[in-house]
């Protein structure tokens, strides 16, 4: 089935109305065992070897809550500058889905754990712009279904269906932003800056690897528009599960385009929850929520209610780790640097190689030169992201000492790196093995430099006459003739004490 969509072109959306957001991410913690049970979490092992009468949802198992999960639900409610509940209560949400053999997800309602935040969010500029937090509250994954047999891996078409279980049960904490005004034109940036903030956030804290390519944070995005200058919201529709920040954007800003080109064509939105496909950057109609659902909620007797003591959070709280953006903005002032610069190293995925790579003694701006030029550069070529490229830390900062001592120049250390990548061995190794070290030493030098003067005797004319600059051009061919393993500045020095001419 193709379906067609109008739209309207962005600005022409923008120049009409404003875009009302609400963003609800859910987290996979990586506690070991699974929010309920003792089951393991552990990916990648055999369907359903990781299933107890509990999580499974057989007559007479009793739940237990994981004492992990509540803690991780209160540092991320902390990091995002919440309240903590005295008491709260898990909630049974009633559905009937294969994938959840209890046919009921715990999770909780109208007494979440953590509620009335907010969490500051940097935009590509480096303004920031408040998100506001409804709350965050505790809950369990479903099983997966896999369906087989069909063209499109869908249900549509498919032979049959397999269910594993082993993700039902695993811990996820859910959290919902308050309605988003105000954004204007930068909703869909503001959208995309707020989920790689709040993956920074539980990243920091390390309850989960949030790696949305994965499952482990997935996002829907809500989105309606009302006319410039109304404050009464419009209705809106859920983009479901979309799994990577660049589609969070892309999907806010087409929900913006389609939506207006419904009401201004005199249309009315359905509230209904849309599918995101990456290949088309466009929206289809999934299932249509015209009536709020009715999951006949009530308190899980089961379950204890959680009343975690004021000193317990308090605990928490004082153990929280530097927030990330807090940290940018001291690494920004300490480093000298834009917002910009900040912004690429976070797009390269090159702040925590760099900031590990002072620490490994680097100076900031060395650091900073090779993660962002020619690591970059390599990891860009073969595919990969920055740590997983076969050099560490402690091997560039090694590197930044060689060069700064003066045994390796910019074009010798691309050469180690080089073969550090090629799995040459260490840095000094490389260096051995390769050799690769500067030559500085004047009678190695001499000859080159009295080659390079008697080969190109116009310009040794010109520097005798006093145009030093002109100096440069025999430093370049004594280091063609050295296959750029001399030490430039001695040779430049060289060059001119030949001559009898004095650089002043
Ligand atoms: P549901 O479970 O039905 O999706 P939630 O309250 O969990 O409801 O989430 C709705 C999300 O959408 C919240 O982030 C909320 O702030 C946001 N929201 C509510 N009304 C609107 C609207 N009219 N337009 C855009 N977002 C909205
Ligand atoms: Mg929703
Ligand atoms: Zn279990």
């Amino acid at each position: 089935m193709t379906t067609t969509t109008d739209l309207v072109s962005y600005e022409d959306a923008l120049a009409s109305y404003d875009p009302v957001m609400g963003l609800e991410v859910h987290v996979e913690l990586g506690t070991k065992t699974k929010m309920f049970c003792g089951c393991s979490t552990e990916l990648g092992a055999d369907p359903n070897s990781q299933t107890c009468p509990t999580c499974l949802g057989l007559p007479g198992a009793l739940p237990v809550v994981n004492a992990t999960g509540v803690e991780s639900a209160i540092k991320i409610g902390l990091a995002l500058n919440c309240e903590i509940a005295e008491w709260c209560r898990f909630a049974r949400k009633n559905y009937f889905y294969p994938d959840m053999p209890k046919n009921f997800q715990t999770s909780q309602y109208d007494e979440p754990i953590a509620f009335n935040g907010y969490l500051d969010v940097q935009l590509e500029d480096g303004e920031t712009f408040r998100v506001e937090i409804e709350r965050a509250h505790m809950e369990e994954d479903t099983g997966k279904s896999t369906h087989v047999g069909g063209a499109t891996g869908r249900i549509h078409g498919a032979s049959h269906s397999l269910l594993d279980y082993n993700r039902a049960g695993i811990p996820l904490i859910e959290i919902v932003t308050k309605p988003i005004v105000g954004a204007g034109e930068r909703a869909p940036e503001v959208a995309k800056a707020y989920v790689r903030e709040l993956r920074e956030v539980i990243r920091a804290l390390g309850v989960s690897e949030a790696r949305m390519e994965m499952g482990q944070m997935r996002c829907d995005v809500n989105l309606s528009l009302m006319p410039k200058g109304s404050e009464k919201f419009g209705t809106r529709s859920e983009t479901k599960n979309v799994n990577s920040l660049r589609s969070v954007e892309r999907s806010a800003r087409f929900e913006i385009m389609r939506h207006a080109a419904v009401l201004s064509s005199g249309g009315t939105i359905i509230q209904e929850t849309r599918h995101f496909h990456e290949d088309t950057g466009s929206t289809t109609s999934g299932r249509v929520k015209e009536e709020a659902e009715d999951y006949r909620y009530f308190p899980e007797p089961d379950l204890v209610p959680v009343a975690p003591s004021r000193e317990w959070v308090e605990e928490i709280r004082a153990a929280l780790p530097e927030m990330p953006l807090a940290r940018r903005t001291r690494l920004l002032a300490e480093w000298g640097i834009s917002a910009t610069d900040m912004q690429a190293i976070l797009n390269a995925g090159a702040l925590d190689p760099i900031v590990a790579t002072i620490e490994a003694g680097a100076d900031a701006a060395s650091a900073r030169k090779w993660w962002m030029g020619e690591l970059a550069r390599s990891a860009n070529e073969s595919g990969k992201a920055l740590d997983e490229l076969a050099i560490t830390p402690e091997q560039v900062a090694r590197l930044t000492e060689l060069v700064s001592s003066g045994d390796l120049n910019d074009k010798l250390a691309r050469q180690v790196i080089e073969g550090v990548l090629a799995g040459e061995g260490t840095p000094d190794e490389v260096v051995d093995k390769r050799g690769l070290k500067v030559v500085s030493d004047d009678s190695a030098l001499g000859t080159a430099v009295d080659e390079a003067i008697a080969g190109n005797p116009g310009i040794a004319d010109k520097i005798r006459g006093g145009k030093v600059a002109a100096a440069g051009a025999l430093v370049g061919a004594v280091m063609k003739a050295t296959r750029g393993q001399a030490d430039a500045a001695r040779v430049k020095e060289l060059i001119l004490e030949k001559l009898g001419v004095s650089e002043g």
